[in-house]
């Protein structure tokens, strides 16, 4: 039997119908790229943003510190942040991080492929919702109930490696850029894993996991051009 050459076509049986499928080559394969939000598409911090403006900075720079060297579980992380900043009006968060200042070339890329991308964000869509809308792709977010324009229950933490399973189970090849310890899984899981040092150094844990290690917006524009 000869071998079959990429980019065929293949019949196959299977509950006895025949189905045809095409095996993809290089030229043809479906990619996603999944971005982290914050420091990655962003270029400043959101969490910081909303404390400044609703002053409590100190409680939450000190969260943050902690949760980007890694040294505070991202969900344990993840709850006490929410504790902090549900009592705040989810209406005035969400208008704030619209502002958020972003990467435009980074951004024109995804506008353009937006088929081809998508956000997963641990920041709750009630918060972020506006934002998201701005750079116009997909997005994966963690919900919140709101009552009276306050955060009162968690219902979901997005867990990001799940967004890319879902897309490898798609036929997806999937890369994830990242920069946080929150990025771990989902590019421990991903097909290509880029972290970013663009806003600060990429934490350390996700170094070793790393294919591409990039400091600049051009420079991760110009790689993802190539993956295309
Ligand atoms: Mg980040």
């Amino acid at each position: 039997m000869r071998e079959k050459r990429k980019g065929e076509k293949q019949r196959k049986k299977e509950n006895n119908t025949e189905k045809i499928f095409f095996e993809m080559d290089d030229n043809t394969r479906k990619i996603k790229f999944i971005f982290d939000l914050d420091g990655t598409v962003t270029s400043e911090e959101t969490l910081p943003l909303i404390a400044k403006q609703f002053k409590v900075e100190q409680e939450i720079e000190k969260l943050t510190q902690e949760t980007v060297q890694g040294n505070i579980p991202f969900v344990e992380s993840f709850i006490r942040r929410v504790f902090i900043l549900g009592k705040l009006p989810v209406n005035e968060v969400a208008d704030l991080l619209e502002t958020t200042k972003l990467y435009p070339k980074l951004v024109d890329f995804i506008q353009k492929h937006a088929g081809n991308c998508a956000i997963a964000t641990g920041n709750l869509e009630c918060w972020s919702h506006k934002l998201l809308k701005k750079i116009g792709c997909e997005s994966y977010c963690s919900d919140a109930v709101v009552e009276n324009n306050h955060v009162v229950k968690l219902t979901k933490i997005l867990r990001k490696e799940q967004v890319v399973e879902q897309y490898q189970k798609e036929g997806y090849t999937v890369v994830f850029i990242g920069d946080g310890n929150n990025d771990l899984e989902a590019m421990r899981v991903a097909d290509i894993a880029i972290a970013v040092g663009m806003t600060h150094n990429p934490s350390k844990s996700i170094l070793p996991i790393t294919n591409y290690l990039i400091f600049s917006e051009e420079a991760l524009c110009r790689q993802l051009n190539q993956l295309l």
